[in-house]
């Protein structure tokens, strides 16, 4: 029997927005490329790309029973921001490992960021209106947005705007200062974009961050994600079918028909969600033909070069964290002793280079025995293309940089595995192996995300719908972009 809708990808995105519509009563399909379901969060090609996923939105998960399907929410991180002279303890408002005058201030700061982010908060969850030919819905929409951020108060507001159009440096440096304080959050504001401390636009991802409530690491960590998100598809009737790559989105009578598998199998559907990259989806899979000259262009042109690498490092030994012991599965290390040093790593990278520096955030397993590490700054397209030589420049880098913060870490090193973002563009057909699926920037947010033209979940062909982090609100691993393509897909059957 067909199914009545294909979901291509199952990403945890492409995995939420199955279990919505099969929550709705649509018998879903999942087609994934890859061997394991996941995507980022999965564990296809031996790496779980994804290591702290700690953004789950908490009231997805509640709509999708994920506890009934084994998830159980764990406790909150912490960030310790090492390289310093001592490392300095982040959780929430409060910090530790720095004098108290300047632990006043970063609560003061905290207290206030805070608030900021609970007003826009409402606009990262909720489908962004339509502001041209949109209805009372899409008024609506705006009007709660614009009241949230006018409760805040005319000096707030004004404080608001001010910050939202400059830059994480130019904030810190004014309210704390630099230092490893500073580094951790411009990291927290960076981390997954092609940005530095010193772009305009740089607070808004560090409220985004911010906004989505404390964040926690569910207990059995990403593996315990994927698993509920599998069993709540299926708990609904639907399939996931790994080593399924999809070619080709099938059209006829202007909408979607079906999708085309690699090795040419035809699958009918009316609904076909895509938990691919928005490029990816609009023309390889749906091709070029279905769209219009200025779609396709933007399609092309989207901003979507990465810059994380992902190394694992198998440890003999625990790291020591200096003064503290072992980490635990909840403590985030960052590795940036300033914003000057990742400015600095930024500047190598926007011109093709290895950072001898990038700035790290490193997580412990002590089940697996590994240390997880994003190393920021580090480009898609490097000078001179990826060899034997540039991985282990990078890899060295990044171990001394570790050695230095962790001391005694490189001696405990037994084995590694390296993905760059070149590694990650080819595994997961994911243009520029971006973190994001497409840059989080002003000109690519809310109704203008992926791009002006095809916003709000819908592509230029009737019934195809984008569910993926290329979507609004983004990524990191929050399910929202799945629910809200789910919700507009449904939104959109009771209408016709
Ligand atoms: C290096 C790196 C580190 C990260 N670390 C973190 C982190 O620690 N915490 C965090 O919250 N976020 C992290 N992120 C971001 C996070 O992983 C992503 O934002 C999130 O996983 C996106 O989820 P998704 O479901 O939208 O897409 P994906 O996870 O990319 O899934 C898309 C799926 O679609 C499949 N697919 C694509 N094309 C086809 C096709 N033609 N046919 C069939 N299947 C197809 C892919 O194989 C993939 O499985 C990281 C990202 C990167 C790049």
């Amino acid at each position: 029997m067909s199914p009545d809708a294909i979901v291509i990808g199952a990403g945890h995105n492409g995995l939420v927005a199955a279990a919505r519509l099969g929550l709705a009563g649509r018998r879903v399909l999942v087609l994934e490329a890859q061997d394991a379901p996941g995507g980022l969060l999965g564990e296809a090609g031996g790496m779980r790309v994804a290591a702290m996923p700690t953004g789950l939105d908490p009231e997805v998960a509640r709509a999708l029973a994920l506890h009934r399907h084994g998830l159980r929410p764990g406790r909150p991180l912490a960030t310790i921001a090492l390289g310093g002279n001592a490392p300095v303890r982040i959780e929430g408002g409060s910090v530790r490992g720095i004098d108290a005058a300047a632990a006043a201030a970063f609560a003061d700061l905290h207290r206030r960021l805070g608030r900021h982010a609970a007003a826009l908060a409402p606009m990262m969850a909720k489908v962004p209106p339509r502001l041209r030919d949109g209805g009372w819905g899409d008024l609506m929409t705006l009007a709660r947005m614009g009241l949230g951020v006018r409760m805040l108060g005319r000096a707030q507001m004004r404080e608001l705007l001010r910050v939202l159009l400059s830059n994480v440096w130019d904030l810190l440096d004014d309210e704390i200062g630099d230092g490893p304080l500073s580094g951790a959050l411009a990291m927290e504001a960076t981390l997954g974009g092609a940005m530095g401390p010193r772009s305009p636009g740089t607070v808004l991802p560090l409220l985004y961050r911010f906004a989505g409530r404390p964040r926690t690491m569910p207990e059995g960590g990403a593996g315990a994600i994927v698993a509920a998100l599998v069993k709540a598809v299926e708990a609904t009737g639907g399939q996931v079918r790994t080593g399924a790559r999809v070619a080709g989105v099938l059209t006829g009578d202007d909408r979607v028909a079906g999708v085309r598998l690699e090795g040419g199998e035809e699958i009918r559907a009316p609904l076909v969600v895509s938990n691919a990259h928005p490029r990816a989806t609009l023309l390889d899979l749906l091709g070029v033909r279905h769209l219009d000259a200025e779609d396709a262009r933007r399609a092309r042109l989207m901003a979507t070069e990465g810059m994380v690498a992902r190394l694992d490092l198998t440890l003999g030994a625990a790291p020591g964290v200096p003064g503290a012991g072992a980490p635990d599965l909840c403590d985030r290390m960052v590795i940036a002793p300033d914003m000057k040093m990742l400015e600095t790593a930024f500047n190598a990278a926007k011109y093709k280079g290895i950072p001898e520096r990038p700035g790290l955030e490193c997580h412990w397993d002590a089940g697996a025995s590994r240390l997880a590490v994003s190393a920021q700054f580090v480009p898609c397209g490097v000078k001179g293309g990826w060899s034997a030589e540039t991985r282990d420049r990078l890899l060295s880098n990044v171990v001394s940089a570790i050695d230095d913060a962790l001391p005694g870490t490189a001696a405990k090193v037994t084995g590694v595995t390296l993905a760059t973002p070149a590694d990650i563009e080819a595994r997961f057909a994911l243009p520029g192996g971006h973190w994001h699926h497409g840059e989080f920037r002003v000109d690519q947010m809310l109704m203008l995300r992926p791009f002006a033209g095809a916003a709000q979940y819908r592509m230029p062909v009737a019934g195809l719908y984008l569910c993926g982090a290329g979507a609004h609100p983004g990524g990191d691993v929050t399910g929202l972009p799945g629910w809200n393509a789910a919700g507009a897909a449904l939104k959109d059957g009771r209408r016709a």
